[in-house]
């Protein structure tokens, strides 16, 4: 009987992950001693990129900004800026990769949920484009905008459709904490009449959802944004809103090769469920994440032990909920496609076995493939966790205190694969130092006169 194998995966207009892989293990970059690192398909980013702009091309005024939380790395996000794109950013840490980066700010958008006075502030005075969560966000902006405020200033509303498949992933359900909740009672006078005080407030946004929210779905809501800006527009009698940022959020398909729905989908969607939404009356505004990065990404990782366990093999490999959080967590909601390799890095033939694939953290759980049907994995060998890159290796838990990973951006070069390193793994002595090394006496050394009354004598340690 012929052996079966499993399948090595790769699209032909993709960058093969084999020869990235065999090439990394000749240039050391994976191996005993590197144990596991991410990889970046550097053309595979552009054409996704053209791919956006393509699907856009008849809307006459557009700015697609990549929200960073998907990706934060600078060298990534320079690489998107050289490509034409704007940023969205939900933190002081995001605002300021995208400043060092390179981004303008005013090809900046800041929407975090969350904005202190003094991020505020800060994206006021540099132009940022701002996002308000709420109508007490809109008092704040009132108390704190300077003269001649370069930032373009948008109110994110929650249109209320409902959610999708993942709850954590579905921004627009009846109590989300996003937004301003457009469908609860009186709440939408309330929004036509906050424009009306603020002549400056000239962009509505609506971010719907992300991983497993149907496109019907994306697109009602962005067309309820489109309506709530007809209706400002009209009440104020002149054309106060002039932007619809229209959040981001296109679904990723994890379960096998093809890019599935497509960014002339979300356009098809969108043209169905609003015929005006892209037809120039708006400067649009993009903010998508997950769909730019996920499948020009891929973790690979060792195999140090296999085992068996209760009839069960488990292979336990460097890569776990610390770099596969949401997977290992919630595997219904984020399965991965895994497949083996040797230790050379070519695909293994060996016959198939339903194995785990389990990670290096210290709880049970850590476990990023459930009884996988994949060639029998052995000591040395290589798994990949394709689709991986967006909010994996580059969204890294500090669980067990393990290394945030090395990253590698990879391209073809005179028919051979090159990379370049985006980040290092993290050193054993930056985790002490992030562990507060620098105050490692903080708690047995209190100032003079602050020793607690009870504290331990020192010779008793
Ligand atoms: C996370 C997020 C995005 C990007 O979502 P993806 O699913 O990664 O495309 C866009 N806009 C906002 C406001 C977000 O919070």
């Amino acid at each position: 009987m012929p052996v079966p194998v499993a399948p090595v995966g790769d699209t032909p207009d993709r960058l093969s992950v084999e020869r990235a892989l065999r090439q990394a293990v000749a240039d050391g970059l994976l191996g005993p001693d590197h144990p596991v690192a991410g990889f970046i398909d550097v053309q595979g980013v552009r054409e996704s990129v053209d791919a956006l702009h393509a699907a856009f091309t008849r809307v006459p005024d557009v700015l697609h900004t990549f929200a960073v939380k998907a990706c934060s790395l600078v060298p990534v996000l320079r690489l998107l800026r050289e490509t034409g794109m704007g940023c969205e950013v939900a933190s002081p840490g995001e605002l300021r990769l995208a400043l060092d980066a390179g981004f303008a700010p005013g090809r900046i958008v800041l929407d975090a949920p969350a904005k202190t006075r003094a991020e505020i502030a800060e994206a006021l005075a540099r132009g940022v484009a701002l996002n308000a969560d709420n109508l007490d966000e809109l008092d704040r902006i009132d108390a704190l905008r300077p003269p001649g405020c370069a930032s373009v200033l948008g109110l994110r509303v929650n249109p209320q459709v409902g959610g999708g498949t993942i709850g954590a992933m579905s921004t627009a359900t009846r109590h989300s904490k996003f937004g301003v909740a457009l469908g609860d009672p009186g709440v939408r006078e309330r929004v036509v009449a906050a424009f009306a005080r603020r002549p400056w407030l000239t962009r509505l946004h609506a971010h719907v959802g992300s991983q497993g929210c149907p496109l019907p779905l994306i697109a009602e809501g962005l067309a309820a944004a489109y309506r709530l800006a007809e209706e400002i527009n009209e009440r104020a009698g002149r054309r106060q809103v002039t932007s619809l940022d229209l959040g981001g959020g296109l679904p990723v398909n994890f379960a096998d090769e093809r890019t599935l729905p497509t960014y002339a989908d979300y356009v098809a969607a969108l043209d169905a469920a609003e015929p005006g939404l892209l037809a120039g009356r708006y400067r649009i505004v993009t903010e998508f994440g997950r769909s730019l990065l996920a499948k020009n990404g891929f973790v690979a990782a060792l195999v140090e032990y296999v085992k068996d366990a209760g009839g069960r093999r488990v292979a336990l490999t460097h890569a776990g909920a610390h770099i596969a959080t949401r997977t290992v967590f919630m595997p219904e909601a984020w399965p991965l496609r895994a497949s083996a390799y040797g230790p050379d890095g070519r695909a293994k033939r060996a016959p198939l076995l339903r194995q785990d694939v389990a990670g290096p953290c210290c709880f049970a759980g850590d476990v990023v493939a459930h009884a996988r049907e994949l060639p029998e994995l052995a000591e040395g060998d290589l798994v990949v966790l394709h689709d991986t890159g967006a909010y994996y290796f580059s969204t890294h838990w500090a669980y067990n205190s393990l290394p945030r990973p090395a990253v590698y951006g990879c391209a073809e070069s005179d028919g051979r694969v090159v990379f370049a390193t985006v980040r290092r793994a993290q050193t054993l002595r930056e985790i002490s130092e992030e562990s507060g090394l620098a105050h490692a006496d903080a708690l047995v050394e209190p100032p003079a006169g602050e020793r607690p009354k009870h504290a331990v004598p020192k010779e008793q340690l």
